[in-house]
C-alpha cells in the first residue's frame, strides 16, 4: 500500500516541500506519497488525529502551526522540546513523535554563510515564529553571546525569549519593540541575521558591509537584494530547506536522502513558478528596480 505523507499547514498551495519530497520517494523506490494539506488552525487537532491511522508514514508542519502542535503528539525529540516547534512528525505504531528538523536545516545553512570566518558572537532575529525558534536555539547553542529578537507583535518575541531563558542564562537574549532605529543600533552590533519575516522588513540603507544575512525565504527578496548592494554576505531559505527535508525523508525512511535529486526537483519546482520556501504564499521576486 503506498503511504501517505502530508505537509500541514495554511497556506501551503507554494510550497516547494511536495517536489523535493516526491523526487527522494522516487528516486529510491519508496512507495509512498508526498500530499500538501491546507489546514487553518481549527482544523489542525482533527489532521494531526488522522495521521494515527496505518495509511501515514508521517508529516511535516509548518507557518503557522510549528508551535500549535507541540502538544498535539505523544513524545518530543530534545530538539523539538528545546525549541518549542515541531516541523516533522514521524510513527511508533499509532503514537505520534515531535522532531525539529529546522535546528540542523539552518546550522548547515549557518555554516556555509560564515564559511572561513570567524563564528560571530552577536545576532539580530527578525521574527519570532516557529523558524524562528530553530534560529535562536542554534545560535545559542552556537555560542553566540547577544542575540536580539524583534517581532512585529513584541508580546510573542518576549514569550520566544522566556521560553529560552534557562539554555540562554549565560548570554544576553531579549526580544526588543520594532522600531527601525532600535534595529539599526543593534546592526551596528550584529554579524548575522535570522530573518523569519517577509520580504522587506528593513530598510536597506541600515545594512553594512560587516553584516552577515541570512533569510529563511527560499527566494531573492528584497531585503536579500538590498543586502548584496550594501555589500554584505548574503544566503536564502534554500540550503535550509533543503537540509531539514533530508533530515525529515532520513526519519520517515531510515535512508540517507538523495541530496542531489532532491536539490534538482527544488530547482525545477522554482523555475516552474514554485517560490515559497514552506508555507508563505508566493514570495515572488520582483522585477530589479
Ligand atoms: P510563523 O507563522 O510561525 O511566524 C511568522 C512570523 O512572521 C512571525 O514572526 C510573524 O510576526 C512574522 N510576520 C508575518 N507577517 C508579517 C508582516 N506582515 N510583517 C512583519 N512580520 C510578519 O511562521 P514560521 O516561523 O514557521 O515561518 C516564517 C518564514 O520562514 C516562512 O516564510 C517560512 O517559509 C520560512 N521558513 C523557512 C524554512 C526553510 O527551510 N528555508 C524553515 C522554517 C521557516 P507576528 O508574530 O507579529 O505575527
Amino acid at each position: 500500500m503506498t503511504k501517505r505523507v502530508v505537509l500541514i499547514g495554511h497556506p501551503v498551495a507554494h510550497s516547494l516541500s511536495g517536489a523535493m519530497q516526491q523526487a527522494a520517494f522516487d528516486h529510491l523506490g519508496v512507495d509512498a506519497a508526498y500530499e500538501l494539506w491546507d489546514r487553518p488552525p481549527a482544523s489542525l487537532a482533527e489532521a494531526i488525529a488522522e495521521l494515527r491511522t496505518e495509511a501515514f508514514l508521517g508529516a511535516n508542519v509548518t507557518i503557522p502551526h510549528k508551535e500549535r502542535v507541540v502538544p498535539m503528539v505523544d513524545k518530543l525529540t530534545e530538539e523539538a522540546h528545546a525549541t518549542g516547534a515541531v516541523n516533522t512528525i514521524t510513527k511508533e505504531g499509532r503514537k505520534l513523535v515531535g522532531h525539529n528538523t529546522d535546528v540542523p536545516g539552518f546550522k548547515v545553512a549557518l555554516d556555509k554563510l560564515v564559511g572561513r570566518q570567524k563564528m560571530p558572537r552577536h545576532a539580530v532575529v527578525l521574527g519570532a515564529g516557529g523558524g524562528a525558534r530553530a534560529v535562536v536555539h542554534s545560535l545559542i547553542r552556537e555560542g553566540f553571546q547577544r542575540v536580539i529578537v524583534f517581532n512585529r507583535h513584541l508580546h510573542r518575541g518576549e514569550a520566544m525569549v522566556k521560553h529560552f531563558s534557562r539554555s540562554a542564562a549565560h548570554m544576553d537574549l531579549r526580544a526588543m519593540p520594532w522600531h527601525e532605529s532600535i534595529i539599526e543600533a543593534e546592526l551596528s552590533n550584529a554579524t548575522s541575521i535570522g530573518l523569519t519575516a517577509d520580504e522587506s522588513p528593513i530598510p536597506g540603507e541600515i545594512l553594512t558591509p560587516d553584516i552577515l544575512v541570512l533569510d529563511l525565504i527560499y527566494a531573492r527578496t528584497r531585503l536579500l537584494r538590498e543586502a548584496e548592494k550594501a555589500g554584505c554576505a548574503t544566503s536564502d531559505g534554500g540550503i535550509m530547506l533543503l537540509n531539514q527535508g533530508a533530515a525529515a525523508f532520513t526519519l520517515w525512511t531510515g535512508q540517507p536522502a538523495p541530496l542531489d535529486e532532491m536539490q534538482a526537483a527544488l530547482e525545477a519546482a522554482r523555475a516552474g513558478g514554485l517560490t515559497s520556501a514552506e508555507g508563505e504564499p508566493g514570495a515572488a521576486e520582483p522585477a530589479e528596480a
